[in-house]
């Protein structure tokens, strides 16, 4: 999978988002923490009270230990991957959800309840989530996006149906993202297939398991990819706005059937187009 961005950035964001939507907390409030904390895997920083703070997150052993009873080990939080930050994600919610003084105070908790400690950890993350929330804002794609709200639709028409949805994993050990980078969209083939964005062509033809796809990169490193086409009407260099028409659906590439494969990327890495509605 093509990524420009090193691959401890990648897995920060895709598992920031990821852990975030299953916990119910904010993306931006996860990439906040996630880059306050500095970490990542194997990473370990020891503490004044004797106690060491673990991995991607820094989870405290402290903490950590108190999760034994459930079967989780603390070198868990060492590991590469999703894990860690699913703990943190489990952490912060019960902060936000359990905890007393307004919102930052409760997220800052993860850091400690000191309130000395507890202020300016505050004060940072609440910068890093506003900026975080602006990144972000850039390519949220939302389901509405897709209906008839513009003379040309984008990306589908508005009768569409969503077949399958996106999933991705960060491999352990390999690193590798796997999983489904985009989202399905069922349609009949021919269907024509609108840009969702504005931008320049990067790529039109074949590519491998994408069948014919057309990649169309957008301000801000954000690029979409529309595959599985059966015809492409834009060349390498077109330049389009969102709603124009770039090819039509089709079955080409790893495709049982007529659809679109519909993928949002920053710099490389896929973001899910839906999952961004905090
Ligand atoms: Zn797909």
């Amino acid at each position: 999978m093509a990524a420009d961005l090193p691959p401890i950035w990648q897995e920060r964001i895709v598992c920031s988002i990821a852990a975030g939507e299953r916990f119910g907390v904010p993306a931006a409030v996860m990439l906040a923490v996630a880059t306050q904390e500095g970490g990542q895997p194997g990473l370990v920083r020891s503490n004044a009270n004797g106690t060491y703070d673990l991995g991607s997150m820094q989870l405290n052993t402290a903490w950590l230990a108190s999760l034994a009873r459930y079967g989780v080990p603390a070198r868990a939080a060492l590991a590469t991957g999703c894990y860690s930050y699913q703990l943190a994600a489990w952490r912060i919610r019960n902060h936000i959800l359990r905890d007393h003084g307004d919102y930052w105070t409760r997220v800052a908790n993860y850091h400690s309840h000191t309130p000395a400690f507890n202020a300016p950890y505050r004060a940072q993350i609440m910068v890093a989530a506003q900026r975080w929330n602006a990144w972000l804002a850039q390519y949220r794609i939302r389901p509405a996006n897709f209906a008839q709200s513009r003379p040309a639709p984008s990306p589908a028409p508005a009768a569409y149906r969503m077949t399958s949805g996106f999933g991705l994993r960060v491999h352990p050990i390999t690193h590798a993202i796997s999983g489904h980078a985009g989202l399905d969209i069922a349609a009949a083939y021919g269907t024509p297939v609108n840009s969702s964005a504005d931008g320049v062509v990067t790529h039109a033809g074949a590519s491998g398991g994408y069948g014919l796809m057309v990649e169309v990169a957008s301000a801000n490193g954000i690029a979409t990819r529309y595959a599985h086409l059966s015809r492409i009407s834009v060349l390498p260099g077109t330049q389009v706005t969102r709603g124009t028409t770039i090819g039509n659906v089709g079955s080409t590439g790893f495709s049982t059937g007529p659809h679109l494969h519909y993928e949002v990327r920053f710099r490389g890495v896929p973001i899910n187009p839906l999952g961004l509605a905090h």
